[in-house]
């Protein structure tokens, strides 16, 4: 049967969602899964504030502390640790709007950080781009989108902070389009900026929503004023009436119109403009996200496309997380359900491990919600205690033999070789290092013809991670030495003898990682460049699979 739900859209008409109730295609159809990627001090963490407000999960602004650390000097490992530690709840974060169930992932606001923010969007469906409306596309930006742009995951950008001064809106979208190669379609368009911010004007319903200072806090009504040619808008606007309605005229020609396909297919974003520390224009992104953003996808394994409505439960593992309580040793598996329903005491088939496991303590998200969830589906993260037997990349099924695709391995940058203080310790180290390294905290390789470790990260403050954790997790403690080493890349080749030939005379620089790969470890750019240039048929890759 059909079931209709009401709820009341911001200019008070009625509108219907017809829902079929078939609870779990119900349940996925009106997921929604997504991550928010902008460079630092974008208003990332102001965002999600206000997102949580709308979703009524958390009742003041104010609420999400700011899990900021010190970009410049992060030595203290505890305030992290501990920042991390509560960060397990919040990693995931789910609230109903508008009859969607919305999951938002947070990412590590640290770049030291970011192969934990790549993998977390191999397991959205869509993402929430928000850019700094004076400083326009920024590096971080760019990186991310690089890695959206691998799985064409779906765009919204919010232009923020237009209650400052920002730069011309035009020419941020120019920019948007230039370096990061993505169409924009302006759902709204912002009238005036800083103090002189009046409103948005909404190029899809012809209506102007007037901006009200100091209402940041909290969710309000908003004044709406009905057709750009009305009185009202007239009074509204003033003198600066005619130049409004040129540049609306000027932007409705010069720029792209919104096409689902488009954006779905990750070649077109829409643009909102607002101010997410002054929640305006928020509400407007948030019901354009619930209305275009696409619900679960269906998911490649190397065996097939799995659909999330298939009846069986399937689901990847993209990150762990340490659980910072010293009683509770554990770390937690967030894994994506791909398909089916994940029930509390279900049994799965850990399948690298080829073992059946009965889940009864998984972790749920319901961040709006006080009934307990004891049930997940497709779209849905659930975090699972794991005792050292899960990696990064696992996959759980009921049964059936499959590996999903996508969760990639990035070269690091930045290399040490490591050494325990302690003789007597150095299985501990070892068995720490490769544990560390299977949940993603940073890399490992064994070079083919050296007794050492060395140690690969992509930002500095994973070796301080690494260090901690052996010393107090695993007791060794370690020595950091330089490793000389510039670049790494995993190395395959189809034709056997060319490869046996290639390690023989290449002994000196070649590694196996911690998940058994060939790698060659090249001691300076130059001498990347040459080894590519000598052995063309080999091939030296920057990402590998997990
Ligand atoms: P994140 O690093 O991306 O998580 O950024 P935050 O949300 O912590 O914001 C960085 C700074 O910008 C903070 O001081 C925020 O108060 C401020 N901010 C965020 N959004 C806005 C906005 O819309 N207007 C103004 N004026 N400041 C903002």
């Amino acid at each position: 049967g059909l079931r209709k739900d009401y709820y009341q859209s911001e200019d008070g008409r009625e509108d219907a969602l017809v829902m079929v109730i078939h609870p779990v295609q119900n349940a996925i159809e009106n997921r929604r899964t997504f991550a928010i990627i902008s460079h630092p001090d974008a208003g990332k963490t102001t965002m999600t504030e206000k997102l949580l407000l709308f979703g009524n999960a958390i009742k003041l602004a104010g609420a999400v502390k700011s899990r900021k650390t010190d970009r410049h000097a992060m030595s203290d490992w505890m305030t992290m640790e501990q920042e991390r530690g509560i960060s397990v709840t919040t990693s995931v974060m789910q609230f109903p709007y508008r009859g969607r169930t919305v999951n938002l992932l947070d990412t590590p606001g640290h770049e030291d950080f970011s192969e934990d923010t790549y993998r977390t969007l191999t397991a959205v469906d869509s993402a929430l781009m928000v850019i700094d409306g004076a400083k326009g596309v920024e590096p971080r930006t760019i990186k991310l989108m690089e890695v959206c742009r691998l799985r064409d995951t779906p765009i919204i950008t919010f232009i923020n902070k237009l209650d400052r001064e920002v730069r011309d809106p035009i020419e941020v979208m120019d920019e948007i389009e230039d370096i990061l190669q993505i169409e924009c379609a302006p759902m709204n368009w912002p009238i005036g900026m800083g103090r002189g911010l009046k409103g948005i004007y909404d190029l899809v319903n012809d209506r102007i929503i007037e901006y009200r200072q100091g209402q940041g806090h909290h969710v309000y009504e908003f004044n709406v004023i009905k057709g750009l040619a009305s009185d009202a808008a007239k009074t509204l606007l003033g003198h600066d009436y005619a130049d409004v309605c040129d540049e609306i005229e000027l932007v409705r020609g010069a720029s792209h119109t919104f096409n689902h396909e488009d954006f779905l297919k990750a070649g077109l974003t829409p643009v909102y403009f607002g101010t997410a520390l002054g929640n305006f224009g928020v509400q407007q992104m948030l019901d354009g996200f619930a209305t275009y953003a696409p619900p679960p996808q269906p998911r490649e394994s190397m065996e097939r496309l799995v659909d999330p409505g298939e009846d069986k439960f399937s689901g990847f593992v993209f990150k762990i997380q340490a659980n910072m309580d010293p009683k509770h040793r554990d770390r937690i598996a967030f894994l994506r359900v791909c398909s089916g329903r994940y029930e509390q005491g279900m049994k799965m088939q850990h399948l690298r491990l080829g073992k059946s496991i009965r889940i009864t303590d998984a972790v749920t998200f319901m961040a709006g919600d006080r009934t307990h969830a004891e049930e997940a589906f497709a779209g849905d993260i659930i975090g699972l205690h794991n005792h050292g037997t899960i990696q990064i990349g696992d996959t759980f099924t009921e049964g059936e033999a499959l590996k999903f695709k996508g969760v990639p391995n990035f070269a690091p940058e930045l290399f040490r070789r490591v050494r325990v203080k302690d003789p007597l310790r150095s299985k501990q180290l070892e068995k720490g290092i490769t544990q560390l390294a299977e949940e993603g905290a940073s890399q490992v390789f064994f070079p083919l013809n050296k007794n050492q470790i060395v140690v690969g990260a992509v930002g500095v403050l994973q070796f301080d991670l690494v260090a901690y954790r052996l010393q107090d997790e695993y007791r060794a403690e370690c020595i950091w030495e330089d490793a000389s080493i510039a670049a790494a890349r995993w190395v395959q080749c189809e034709d056997e003898k060319m490869l046996t030939d290639f390690k023989n005379k290449n002994q000196e620089n070649l590694a196996i990682d911690g998940g058994g790969y060939l790698t060659y470890l090249a001691t300076s750019r130059v001498n990347l460049q040459v080894v590519t240039e000598r052995w063309p048929d080999v091939k030296f890759t920057k990402t590998r699979e997990h």
